[in-house]
């Protein structure tokens, strides 16, 4: 271990490295660092950085109780593309000299354990939709392209090239991270964009949707603009997904097990894929509160209102084939499961915990999701979808909650500390956001009572 730690230490003195963040998240996913200058490299691997629980959403605290250590993965060691004085770690919580308990990437870890004792490998590629604006004094806020805004504007050239600069230098980074993208585009949002990326395994993935936020944020800076992850700022346009597209594979020879040639149901997945829909769709409410964890999420996932037609948002608790109008789906392709539910705001480690746990469930109970849904869901009436037995996604991150509250896998999945912390800090956001009398509210009825 020493040695390598020299190895690693000469390597990134030699790319100019100086500081190091050994890097973990908040209940949100949102990262966290003590900052260690790098001579100082083995005391930061020991765990050396210590934090007061307490500053931190989601940790279940008090200013006395001891503090939580920053353990850092070394295998995650990154250079930040955009300064290279500073290398990353993806780094673990610990107290009381072991694994705590509501660390976020301790709770999937201990999901892929279950997992590798099955003896699954889990694989997790997550689709990057967000948005990159720029403050404006009128407006509040809008897109960086001054072009006049289109009613459909995805996929468009000339407002994908007027962004060009933030976004060439964030998908060259990704690339010499070797993160292997494959496709990016503008979407169907003003000023939104999806980048998409080669999976890998779900705890790597998961480290690297973290990561490319925070660069995604740094770089949009850089270029006079800001990058937004919140899942809806437009209510007149489509929302940003984060779908997760999932399979397992055989922990020993690495082999897709979810693909299968001869499909009777002519989706290209085997027996283990359906089963792990199975799972998903039992525990989808509770899944949804933590995948769509916030207010706003509730907004993206509607069928109406935007300006280009389709949200392509997912609203029904189903499952089907290529088609974007189910909420799990599986793309064309086959050989993997895809959760379209899963917004740009989530926490990847407790939603890949939640939703790896549930598929995993399906598999052990040899649940089966019955047949796949191969019409466009959003053109069913109430009494058909009644009669295919097909139940709305929740409704608001409300509903979303109570769900959660009710089913025990959240629990199991996330540990007593998190699944009691998760309750409160959402159903305090929830409250704050009920109570709050909003301009909308003002403009209705202020002057007309
Ligand atoms: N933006 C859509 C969503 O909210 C997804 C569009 C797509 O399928 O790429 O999930
Ligand atoms: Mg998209
Ligand atoms: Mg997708």
């Amino acid at each position: 271990k020493a040695s390598s730690i020299a190895t690693l230490k000469k390597k990134l003195e030699t790319a100019g490295v100086k500081f190091m963040m050994p890097t973990y998240v908040d209940m949100h996913g949102v990262s966290k660092t003590k900052v260690v200058p790098l001579p100082h490299i083995e005391d930061m691997v020991d765990g050396s950085e210590l934090c007061t629980g307490a500053a931190l959403d989601g940790v279940p605290q008090d200013v006395s109780d001891e503090e939580v250590s920053s353990h850092p993965d070394i295998r995650s060691a990154t250079v930040l593309p955009w300064n290279n004085e500073v290398a990353w770690f993806a780094s673990d919580l610990w107290c009381g000299g072991k694994p705590f308990e509501p660390c976020s990437r301790n709770i999937l870890q201990r999901t892929l354990a279950m997992a590798d004792e099955m003896g699954y490998g889990v694989n997790l590629g997550i689709e990057a939709e967000f948005f990159v604006l720029k403050d404006d004094e009128k407006e509040g806020f809008k897109p960086l392209s001054d072009r006049h805004h289109l009613a459909k504007p995805a996929y468009d050239v000339s407002r994908f090239l007027d962004n060009r600069g933030w976004l060439f230098e964030l998908v060259s980074s990704m690339n010499d991270l070797g993160w292997d993208v494959y496709s990016m585009d503008h979407e169907d949002g003003i000023g939104q964009f999806e980048i998409d990326f080669r999976h890998a395994d779900a705890l790597t993935m998961s480290d690297r949707y973290v990561f490319f936020r925070l660069m995604a944020h740094e770089i949009a800076r850089k270029h006079g603009g800001f990058a937004t992850f919140m899942p809806k700022p437009y209510a007149d346009r489509a929302g940003s997904g984060a779908h997760f597209n999932m399979s397992l594979t055989d922990k020993k020879t690495g082999k897709n097990l979810f693909a299968s040639a001869d499909d009777p149901r002519g989706c290209k997945l085997g027996d283990l894929g359906y089963h792990f829909i199975a799972g998903v769709l039992k525990h989808l409410p509770a899944i949804c509160a933590v995948v769509a964890p916030t207010v706003n999420s509730y907004k993206r996932l509607v069928t109406k209102g935007s300006m280009s037609g389709f949200t392509w948002a997912p609203v029904f608790l189903c499952y089907g084939n290529n088609n974007r109008t189910n909420t799990v789906r599986i793309p064309k392709s086959g050989g993997r499961v895809e959760l379209r539910v899963a917004d740009s705001a989530c926490n990847p480690y407790l939603g890949a915990a939640m939703t790896i746990r549930a598929g995993l469930e399906g598999i052990r109970d040899r649940l089966d999701p019955g047949a796949p849904h191969l019409d466009n869901m959003y053109l069913k009436t109430p009494e058909e979808l009644a009669e295919l037995g097909i139940k709305q996604l929740p409704g608001s991150l409300s509903e979303a909650l109570d769900a959660f509250a009710t089913d025990p896998i959240s629990r199991e999945v996330m540990g007593d500390a998190m699944f009691n912390s998760w309750l409160e800090f959402k159903r305090d956001e929830w409250h704050a956001y009920t109570n709050h009398v909003s301009k909308w509210e003002l403009e209705r009825y202020l002057k007309f009572y």
